[in-house]
């Protein structure tokens, strides 16, 4: 007799990343023989810079490749919190209040556990990066969408939070510049929502990966405008700025305290974030210079691909978009391709797909349908071709 397993009530409910989806697709059918343009994968086309594989290659030769403490090694601990206290506007940062995780992934997941609960409720601006939802509905808590207006980039004010919060709100996720958007919120913008939450008692979980990808001059993080960080998180890593992605190196900021749960939780599940990949992280430290020269040549180039799709998107019946300030996203609104469909921007990104070979995120993973993500982090020729075919396709279906 077969019996069909059946899953946990833990992950009955949940769907397989939309995002890492859409790139296994393009994946699949470039392995069947088709030329695929990828603007789906929110993954930097770039090499890791050399002085960090060399770095990890002299590491490894020195025998990093035992565990290491849970929560990371202390040098790159204290690197993490001297820069994290270069631009801190609250209490200093200690090494103790950094644990560094598998991935700026596992540390969002382990925040979002250990903060939430059952009968919780978690604000999220939205559109939002798709594994916020899944993340605290994994800790049982509900996510509760605050969508913003696509006149002001998405981007959400304190009044949008208060209209959505009730008296089981626990806490708000805070990304900037944003994924999928690419909108950055100002610094007196982040102060209004951290004054809310601070007077609410509301942890904040500001997931800050994309901070040193703006275009005008630095982001502002969270913790340069709060007066306190006793209730909130901020979650950094390697992956976007460094190219890094497969390295998995990310890390949370957080009061000793849960900082020490973070770890707790870590300890049974991960342990450390691979102890070979530490030391390539830390060398981005150690040699500031080289760093941030290189973080720097690849923004540049961002801004260049960024600057040439909108050329492209621009045409006369362009389509409403969102201006991206940071991130390497743009957020395109496809609602006009379908109109009476309920959700055209799946409708229209599988047409692109299939048909034109461009692969790009539906909206609906970001909890806007109608939308089409897509990342610009291909070569220029690649983002341009990959443009103008959505541009074909859009003028073919907008019923005139
Ligand atoms: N964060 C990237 C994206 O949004 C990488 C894939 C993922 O982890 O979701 O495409």
């Amino acid at each position: 007799m077969s019996s069909t397993p059946v899953v946990s009530s833990n992950v009955a409910q949940l769907r397989e990343s939309a995002t890492i989806a859409v790139s296994q697709r393009a994946r699949a059918l470039r392995a069947q023989g088709r030329q695929i343009i990828d603007l789906g994968a929110g993954e930097p086309d770039f090499d890791t810079p050399g002085f960090i594989r060399r770095a990890a290659q002299k590491a490894l030769d020195e025998g990093a490749t035992r565990y290491t403490a849970v929560e990371g090694i202390l040098p790159l601990r204290e690197a993490i919190a001297a820069a994290a206290n270069e631009a801190n506007g609250c209490e200093r940062v200690m090494p103790g209040d950094v644990v560094v995780t598998t991935g700026s992934k596992q540390a969002l997941f382990n925040a979002c556990f250990a903060l939430f609960g059952a009968d919780d409720e978690v604000l999220i601006p939205t559109p939002a990066w798709t594994s916020y939802y899944e993340m605290v509905e994994l800790a049982r808590a509900d996510a509760v969408p605050v969508p913003g207006s696509p006149e002001s980039g998405f981007r959400v004010t304190a009044d949008d939070l208060e209209r959505h919060a009730t008296d089981r709100t626990r806490g708000v996720m805070l990304n900037s510049p944003c994924n999928p958007t690419g909108a950055v919120y100002t610094a007196s913008e982040l102060t209004d929502l951290v004054r809310l939450a601070a007077e609410r008692r509301w942890w904040v979980i500001s997931d800050e990966i994309y901070r040193r990808i703006a275009y005008d001059g630095p982001a502002a993080g969270l913790l340069s405008v709060a007066r306190h960080r006793e209730r909130i998180v901020v979650v950094d890593g390697m992956a976007k700025a460094f190219a890094m992605t497969g390295w998995r190196i990310g890390w949370a900021i957080a009061a000793a305290p849960v900082a020490r749960s973070l770890t707790a939780l870590q300890s049974h599940t991960t342990s450390n974030a691979t102890t070979v990949a530490q030391y390539a992280a830390l060398e981005t430290f150690r040699r500031r210079e080289e760093a941030d020269a290189a973080v720097a040549a690849m923004v540049a180039e961002y801004r260049r691909r960024r600057d040439a799709a909108l050329a492209v998107l621009r045409v006369a019946r362009g389509p409403a978009i969102v201006r991206p300030d940071g991130a390497f996203y743009l957020f395109v609104n496809v609602s006009d391709t379908g109109p009476g469909l309920e959700d055209a921007g799946s409708a229209f990104a599988a047409r692109l797909l299939e048909e034109h070979g461009v692969a790009v995120v539906p909206g609906a993973a970001f909890r806007t349908p109608g939308w089409v993500r897509l990342s610009y982090a291909a070569s220029l020729e690649t983002v341009v071709e990959g443009v103008r075919r959505l541009m074909a396709l859009r003028e073919a279906m907008v019923p005139r």
